[in-house]
């Protein structure tokens, strides 16, 4: 007899709370391994197979689990016609057919139920409504790169090529007087190094959070003047918004940037060209947080970070955002993600750790 009290999923994420982070309601990717739990039982309640509960873990030996643990569960693949769905509170498998216009055979079939039983914070694969829409996950940038990889070896990093467990922390579009403080406050209570890639048109009246970054330690690096696609700019007008921050960046703190991350990751091969004859070299992402997004709470930032890192992983966060935009979440994810970073061996450095780049041209 399984027990149905078992769940609902756990939501008590220890780590949340010692970051005091709330949760929502809903479930999260997470959950806590309650006494008698099998990661074979695990994985077939989340959609997901035991090596890849394990591979997302990085858990040491197979199967080894304690209670209490918090394990992250890596999003069942789908298949063009399912997406995923979280199963409410007081829901049942029949409701949730009648919900999304199917039976009860398609939704055991497509989610290997053995039985109908299910719980509150479950996944399920559902019928798609809609095809999914295409390139706009985020990473949509990769397109190019391979070939720009390829026009200016070594010049182009979408990630570090170490096998030890470093990864590097990069904020976007700073500084800003809200948000980049406060990070600035956790990577120093934490004794963690990260690199800022900044948005010219930010810096104007707050030189001084440009001065702290440097003096405590971390990179500063260029992210254009306005933030525009610069696939959809002229080589000359790349440039220029390229060197426009580089002036301001150099006028504070006295070091020119040779690290570029293009706004959106896009890049043209001519842009390119240009800016590495200029001593510039492209450093992209690997693991996006997607903490831009305004459905994603800290739980959800942490569980994108969570489920993507490997050595060498170059996670792409934010530290300021546009007019009215909250990146509260960002904040509040922060602690617990370098803590388990750290709890799971991974040094976070800078990217000049990660990659053989320098972070300011020489000789200024
Ligand atoms: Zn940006």
């Amino acid at each position: 007899m399984i027990n149905r009290f078992r769940s609902p999923l756990s939501i008590a994420l220890a780590l949340f709370f010692l970051a005091g982070v709330s949760l929502p309601a809903a479930a999260s990717r997470t959950y806590q391994v309650q006494p008698g739990d099998t990661v074979f039982q695990i994985a077939r309640w989340h959609g997901a197979s035991p090596e890849s509960i394990a591979s997302h873990n990085q858990l040491n030996r197979a199967g080894y689990i304690i209670p209490g643990q918090v394990l992250f569960i890596p999003e069942p693949a789908t298949l063009a016609d399912e997406k995923l769905y979280t199963v409410q509170n007081n829901e049942s498998l029949f409701t949730i057919a009648q919900k999304f216009q199917t039976n009860l055979s398609w939704l055991r079939q497509r989610n290997w139920l053995s039985a109908d039983q299910i719980y509150t914070g479950q996944w399920l694969k559902v019928p798609a409504v809609t095809q999914p829409a295409t390139g706009g996950n985020g990473n949509a940038y990769v397109w190019n790169i391979p070939a720009l990889m390829a026009r200016h070896p070594g010049k182009v990093f979408l990630q570090g090529a170490t096998q030890r467990k470093q990864v590097a922390l990069t904020f976007d579009d700073g500084p800003d007087l809200e948000y980049t403080p406060q990070i600035l406050d956790l990577l120093a209570q934490f004794g963690v190094k990260a690199t800022f890639f900044l948005k010219g048109a930010n810096i104007a009246g707050r030189e001084w959070v440009v001065t702290r970054m440097v003096r405590e330690g971390h990179l500063v690096a260029n992210h254009s003047y306005s933030h525009p696609d610069f696939r959809k700019l002229t080589t000359v007008q790349i440039v220029a918004e390229v060197t426009k921050t580089e002036g301001l960046v150099k006028r504070i703190t006295g070091r020119e940037t040779a690290l570029l991350r293009p706004p959106y990751g896009e890049m043209t091969a001519e842009g390119l060209d240009r800016l590495v004859t200029a001593g510039y070299t492209m450093v992209n992402w690997s693991v996006d947080s997607k903490d831009w997004r305004a459905d994603h709470q800290a739980d959800q930032i942490l569980a994108n970070i969570m489920s993507q890192v490997k050595p060498g992983a170059i996670i792409l966060m934010h530290s300021a955002g546009g007019s009215g935009q909250d990146l509260t979440p960002t904040v509040k994810a922060l602690p617990a993600l370098i803590t388990n970073l750290q709890a799971m061996g991974y040094e976070i450095v800078p990217l000049t750790d990660l990659l053989p780049v320098a972070a300011y041209k020489p000789g200024v």
